[in-house]
Order: C-alpha cells, then structure tokens, then sequence
C-alpha cells in the first residue's frame, strides 16, 4: 500500500486540533505544535454559535459538547437597561476552552496524532504539508479582551450582553456551572492587575452595575486571562499557504460564531488535506481548494459582521441599535442567517 505524506499543523487552538483529529482518525499521520499546553483558560465567550450538525458530526464534536449548557435566548443591555429579549434561532453552546480545547487534544493523541505543546513553530516557513492554524493575526489596532469565572451570580437570560462606552461583555453558563464574562474593551490606563482589572474595565466603560453584581458574586482569579483582540476581519486570507480558525479570517465576537468558523474550516480543509497526503492532489491544488472553499462559505458573513461590529461599541451607533430594538426594527432572524 502506498504511505501517505505527513501533514503539520501549526497552533492546537480549536481549529488545529479538530482538524488534526479527523485527518488522524483518517489515518493520516498528523502532528500538531501548540506554543502553550492543556488545560488553559482562553479569553473567550465560550459562547459557540451557529455551529452546524454537519460541521459538528464530520468532525467528530458531539462528544466533547455533551455537557454543553444550551442557550436558547438573549437579553442585550445598554449601560445597564435591559432591551427587548429575543429568541435564537437555533440554540447556541457554552463550555469552556479549559475543557474543550483539552478534550480534543486527548482525543487526538488517542487517535494516534502527536502533540507537541510549549513548541513555537516560527511562521515565515511553509513547506508543502503545513497548515496554519495559529489564531489572530498579530496586527492592530488592538483592543482589550478579558475573560473571568465568576460564580454565584444569577442571570435575566441565558446569555447577557451588555454595551458600555467603547465596550461590551456577554455572559452566559458553561459546563461547570459558572458564569464566562467575557469582554471587549478600547484599551484604557488602567491599573490593577489580574481579576480586579475586568471591574475597573466595567466601571470606566459605565458598566458599573455589572461590576457591583460581579463584586457580591464569587469571582475565581485563577480563570482570569486578558489579550489584545483585534477587532475582526473583513476577507479570508489570502492563497498562499492553508489557513484555518482565526489565522484565515476572525470574525468579530459579537458573533459568538468564531469556534463554529474555526471547526467550519478545520471541516473544510480535511478532504483537500487528505487528498495531498494520498497524492491524488498537488499541495497547490489543496491549498487552492481550501481557500476557495472558506471564501465561499465565509466571505459574506465577514463582511456583514464588520458593518455591524460598531453598533456594539460605538456609544452614537448603540442608541440607535437600542432604539431600533425597542420599535421591532431589527431583523434578528436575517441577521442571524446573514452572520452563520
Ligand atoms: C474577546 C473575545 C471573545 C470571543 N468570544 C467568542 C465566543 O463567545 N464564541 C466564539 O465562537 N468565539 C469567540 N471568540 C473567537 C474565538 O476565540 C476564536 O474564533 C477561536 O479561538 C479561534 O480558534 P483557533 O483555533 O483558530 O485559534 P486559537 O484558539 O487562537 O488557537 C491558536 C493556537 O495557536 C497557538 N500558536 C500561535 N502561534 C503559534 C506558533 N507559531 N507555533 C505554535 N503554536 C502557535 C496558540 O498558542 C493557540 O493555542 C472570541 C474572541 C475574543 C477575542
């Protein structure tokens, strides 16, 4: 029988390791390098939105959602009011990255991929066989993401999403029971270090209510994490290497959709993958594939997200999002459709 090529993937985030697992349950000889190493606390939603049967069965997911908390509807809050609450059209997923990413990793290892974690593979080189998967694009202008678990703390709906100055948070059940808060912020000079940031964020963004209702709950520091977030991109990646997750194209937060694109795509790239590894196809024709196929399936939703991304931070555009709630003039089920 004729060997296949080994494949490399650079970055274990979602992305890197769904697709390391499929290739490898394919028989494919996979090896994935991650810079860090599991479990870790991610700054995240862990919110997954839109994330499709197809998407989540090729891929294998369903057992590593199992205790997923289903969230079914949302309440958005301008500093502090609460809008109309509305429905999702399909239920949306909360787990944590501490739990999910680590779940995938094991499954991957035990289908025979290998698992090289604190390994930083530098990204200037792209021999045929290598995937990028390595998350956002370093590029700005940056703005905060923080993330906490917070305990205790009871909610209006499944998910919360409050709009403050420059900033919005969404909170929502994980499988632990917890609250994810998690938020975007313009940077700001603020001091505190580690959990007591995400408060001082709250308060100078005029979500100071939310912070006294995160102060009585029970915060656990030791979930805390922050990053420099991006705010999105508008197009996938170009053709010149493959590129899966947020290394193709992140899309911004608001979203929730940033895990099921980064599976969508892992799902994508697998057949394209498996055909350069059997040598029915050249790398080129996989790589021309794959970005063909992700530009399809994304392009559209990247670019209604952009537009709409500065409703949720811009203090003028927020009223008028506000006000147009509060009339019935927002189009959820469109824009759902239109963002999924
Ligand atoms: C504030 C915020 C909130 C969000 N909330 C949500 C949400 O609620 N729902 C949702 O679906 N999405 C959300 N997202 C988006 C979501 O986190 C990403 O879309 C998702 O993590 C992308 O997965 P990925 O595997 O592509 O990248 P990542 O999860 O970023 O994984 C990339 C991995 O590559 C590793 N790496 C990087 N460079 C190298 C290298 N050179 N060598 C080896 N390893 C490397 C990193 O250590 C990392 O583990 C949010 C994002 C932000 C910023």
């Amino acid at each position: 029988m004729k060997s296949l090529l080994p494949l490399e993937i650079v970055g274990g985030g979602l992305a890197g390791l769904s697709a390391g697992l499929a290739l490898s349950r394919a028989g494919v000889p996979v090896t994935v390098f991650e810079a860090g190493a599991y479990p870790r606390h991610r700054v995240c939603g862990e919110f997954i939105a839109g994330l499709d049967d197809r998407t989540a069965a090729s891929l294998g997911m369903g057992e590593f959602l199992a205790d997923a908390r289903p969230h079914r509807s949302v309440t958005y809050h301008l500093r502090g009011r609460p809008m109309r609450p509305f429905a999702l059209p399909a239920p949306a997923w909360g787990i944590s990255r501490h739990a999910l990413d680590a779940r995938v990793a094991r499954a991957f290892v035990s289908a025979g991929g290998i698992l090289r974690t604190d390994t930083r593979v530098p990204e200037g080189e792209t021999p045929p066989g290598r995937v990028f998967a390595a998350g956002r694009k370093r590029k700005g202008p940056f703005w905060v993401g923080l993330k906490v678990h917070v305990r205790n703390l009871a909610l209006v709906n499944d998910f919360e999403v409050h709009l403050g100055d420059r900033a919005y948070v969404g909170l929502s059940n994980v499988e632990t029971g917890a609250v994810n808060v998690c938020g975007i912020f313009a940077q700001r000079p603020l001091e505190p270090r580690g959990a007591d940031l995400i408060l001082s964020y709250l308060a100078a963004s005029g979500l100071g209510a939310l912070a006294d209702r995160l102060r009585a709950a029970q915060v656990d520091p030791a979930t805390f994490c922050v990053t420099a977030a991006p705010l999105g991109d508008r197009r996938v990646s170009g053709s010149d290497r493959v590129w899966i997750g947020d290394a193709c194209a992140s899309i911004p937060p608001f979203t929730g959709n940033g895990l099921a694109m980064a599976l969508q795509g892992a799902a994508l790239a697998v057949e394209p993958l498996r055909a350069y590894s059997s040598g029915r196809a050249s790398w080129g024709e996989s790589v021309r594939a794959i970005a063909d196929s992700q530009r399809r399936r994304f392009g559209r939703r990247l670019l209604v997200a952009s537009l709409l991304h500065p409703f949720f931070l811009e203090p003028r555009r927020q009223s008028v999002l506000a006000a147009l709630v509060r009339f019935r003039l927002v189009p959820f089920r469109a824009f759902y459709a239109a963002l999924h």
